[in-house]
């Protein structure tokens, strides 16, 4: 994890700062480790400095490589001192409030400079264990889908079954990665359906979206299925967001813009007449959240990185009647996806 913050602080030296305050929870968990609810960081080209408050001294005190400073109470209080020069703030995460209590304690002793995204930047492209631990989470998810489907959606509620889904993960250690969509019928043409009370019934498509979070690390798939016999209209946007989602994953690789692949799912969709039934964007990277860099969409300036673990995500909603989505979970490799950690089958099943 040292290499962590060595890297931040190159990146920290390239932007010509003095230091990053890393106040972003996540973003000190992947720095030191530390997962409390009260920690941040300073980092700069000869500090690693790690505060947090008298309940953590004790774990604290096992961080290797950081200079622990136990304050009471504020931690802006430990801080002040130590700031001088350029000293960046995650613009995009702190609150107003610490903002201008940062300016009040520094009070023109030093230049606070909006830097959000540094950390997030290096979290993007994951290494071999962070790779195994997204995996592990993504398998897991396989596996609740293949039970949730072999016991049955016909008759049950969309709520019961996203229960269902959430109470599997946690008997295995896990947690939901967020709260599973499923989406029956007409409530499928709605992209962040809440499951509710409706009742399943035969003959229509049911969309499940959901991931868990495994170790610190999330997964994301959704897998739509049909419960009997389809409409042809059904059928055929089923059929359609397949394709869009194989084409756009064999598009997939070191180098390749975000929104060109968006534009490739988007194309597939567009021709089959359903362009404007694909409303949101195609993908988005996966790791210790389930939403964070790159974006896949159309106006992404995303260019894909080996080592980026990225969702392909198409999907087409009819408002009123019925939705489609079809979501892989991908690592991306110098010249084609490496590895597809979502393994249940995508052809369209029956799960009555
Ligand atoms: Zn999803
Ligand atoms: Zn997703």
């Amino acid at each position: 994890m040292s290499d962590r913050a060595d890297r931040l602080a190159e990146s920290v030296a390239g932007r010509a700062l003095d230091s990053l305050l890393v106040t972003s929870l996540v973003n000190v968990e992947y720095l030191t480790g530390f997962n409390g609810s009260n920690g941040a960081c300073l980092v700069g080209p000869d500090s690693r400095t790690f505060l947090t408050d008298f309940r953590y001294a004790e774990r604290a005190s096992q961080l290797e490589g950081w200079e622990v400073e136990v304050v009471s109470g504020e931690w802006l209080a430990g801080l002040a001192g130590q700031l001088f020069g350029r000293v960046g703030i995650e613009d995009d995460k702190v609150t107003v409030r610490t903002a201008r209590k940062l300016e009040e304690a520094t009070a023109g002793r030093c230049e606070l400079i909006d830097a959000g995204g540094l950390v997030e930047a290096l979290r993007r492209v994951k290494g071999e264990a962070e790779v195994a631990a997204i995996a592990a989470a993504a398998e897991l998810t396989d596996e609740i889908y293949a039970e949730t489907f072999e016991r049955g959606l016909t008759g049950r509620t969309e709520a019961e079954v996203a229960a269902y889904a959430v109470a599997r993960m946690r008997e295995q250690g896990a947690e939901p990665s967020f709260a599973p969509i499923v989406a029956a019928g007409p409530n499928g043409a709605l992209p962040h359906a809440v499951p509710g009370p409706r009742e399943i019934v035969r003959g229509e498509l049911v969309v499940i979206d959901m991931g868990s979070r495994l170790d610190g690390y999330c997964s994301d798939c959704t897998r739509t299925v049909a419960t009997g016999d389809l409409s042809d209209e059904a059928a055929e946007i089923y059929a359609v967001t397949l394709e869009a989602n194989q084409l756009a994953l064999a598009e997939v690789a070191a180098g390749r813009s975000a929104s060109e692949i968006d534009e490739v799912a988007r194309g597939v969709i567009k021709e089959a007449g359903y362009g404007e039934f694909f409303g949101h964007g195609l993908g988005h990277g996966v790791g210790m959240e389930v939403h964070e860099a790159p974006r896949l969409g159309p106006r992404s300036d995303d260019v894909l990185l080996a080592g980026d673990v990225v969702t392909v995500e198409p999907g087409i909603y009819l408002p009123g009647r019925c939705g489609v989505r079809i979501e892989d979970l991908v690592v991306v490799g110098e010249a084609a996806v490496e590895r597809n950690l979502s393994a249940h089958p995508k052809a369209l099943i029956h799960a009555d």
